[in-house]
């Protein structure tokens, strides 16, 4: 007789990932299924970064590196902060993890106690709440608005910000809804954490996939505001590098010691091969992120014309990442062929058993009058799948 983890036993499974599983299944049994699940590029890992780890092996560089990561990558990191975002930091502020989501894991476990409250906006990234949950603290949600470009305002933040405020998740460009923040827009946030003494989680893993405006960290805005801000990013949606697990934060010294002991003893380094493939990407060639980027836009533009003259979905252009938010509400409450969609599960559930098209329910990301497609996948199958949504809702 024996009594789980309380706190564990609470954190849901990732919806996001069930439903991909299950379109997985159907395309293993010889369905024809078109997936609008993607989370990740549909591009190669680039040639030279994939050489940079072949040739780590024959060198035989395989032990183990210090655990917050090679000297190297982090002076990579550090040239890439200064270039890209015109941020000055030293080795000693940054901690290389196994992916983004571990650094984001990594960086609430550091600033975190029990009571504290963190902000997530909604729709959010399925794994913000549940990370926060596993610091102890409790996640507070912001409801954003489609007219408002999916944003944090000031008043929306001011309503929710009190004692027990700890910290503000930012993620521009952002997952799911492609938003990318205006540097005015940063400002204001930026100030109110200033005046409130709020840490501000800035999760930057989409930085390069921007289309419409420009990418600005938070971070850059000021020494105050620098001081309170945990940077994330990494390899994984940059350089189609999502299976090498790379990814790094940048902070305040005393925040990076407290990480730097916690994965000391939880992980040790991440894998040392591709930490140094990690570097080849980052000081290499960029022009495969600029053929990405090409392709990307030109799906955007295609996907987001074609949801809005479909009759019944409507959504806004995305600025970055690869995913558009499609606003179901017309959909939600009609019946098509005998099924009644109630909520996006529903829909989703209706396009995979009806014309084989996966979707993300919105009810992941805290937004059931939505679904998230991705368009990192081909043109063609982007054309095939909406062909056949459309047909499924006529
Ligand atoms: N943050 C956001 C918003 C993401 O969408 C993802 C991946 O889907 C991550 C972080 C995690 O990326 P990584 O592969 O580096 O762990």
């Amino acid at each position: 007789n024996f009594e789980l983890s309380r706190k564990n036993k609470e954190i849901s499974p990732s919806l996001t990932l069930a439903i991909t599983a299950k379109a997985k299944k159907m395309k293993a049994d010889g369905i024809d299924v078109v997936s609008f699940g993607a989370g990740e590029p549909d591009f190669n890992t680039p040639e030279h970064i994939r050489a940079a780890a072949i040739d780590t092996m024959a060198k035989g560089l395989t032990g183990y590196t210090a655990a917050s990561g090679l000297p190297n990558l982090k002076m990579a990191i550090c040239d890439k902060l200064k270039n890209d975002n015109n941020l000055d930091y030293s080795s000693e502020n940054i901690v290389v993890s196994n992916g983004a989501k571990h650094s984001l894991f990594n960086a609430l476990q550091a600033i975190c106690n029990p009571g504290d409250e963190v902000i997530i906006s909604v729709p959010y990234w399925v794994s913000y709440p549940e990370l926060v949950k596993l610091a102890d603290a409790k996640p507070v949600f912001v409801e954003t608005s489609e007219e408002e470009g999916f944003k944090y305002t000031k008043e929306s933040l001011l309503r929710v910000i009190n004692k027990n405020t700890k910290a503000i998740i930012l993620n521009s460009p952002n997952n799911p809804t492609g938003t990318v923040y205006t540097e005015n827009e940063l400002k204001e946030i930026a100030e109110i954490a200033v005046k409130h003494n709020i840490f501000i989680i800035s999760d930057e893993i989409y930085e390069k996939l921007i289309y419409d405006g420009k990418h600005k960290s938070i971070a850059s805005l000021g020494d105050d505001i620098k001081k309170l801000t945990i940077v994330i990013n990494g390899m994984s949606k940059a350089y189609a590098m999502t299976g090498w697990r790379i990814g790094y934060l940048a902070a305040d010294k005393e925040i990076i010691s407290i990480i730097n002991n916690i994965q000391s003893h939880a992980t040790s380094n991440p894998n040392t091969i591709a930490q140094y493939a990690s570097i080849a990407a980052l000081k290499g060639d960029q022009k495969p992120i600029y053929k990405m980027i090409e392709a990307f836009v030109e799906r955007r533009n295609y996907m987001v014309e074609k949801i809005n003259s479909i009759d019944g979905l409507s959504c806004r252009m995305p600025e970055g990442a690869f995913y558009v938010m499609v606003n179901i509400s017309k959909i939600i409450g009609k019946t098509f062929n005998g099924f009644t969609i109630n909520s996006s599960m529903d829909f989703a559930e209706y396009l995979l058993e009806n014309v084989n098209v996966a979707v993300i329910p919105g009810i992941a990301f805290g937004a059931d009058n939505y679904i998230r497609l991705s368009y990192a996948t081909s043109l063609e199958n982007i054309q095939e799948g909406l062909k056949r949504i459309e047909k499924a809702i006529q």
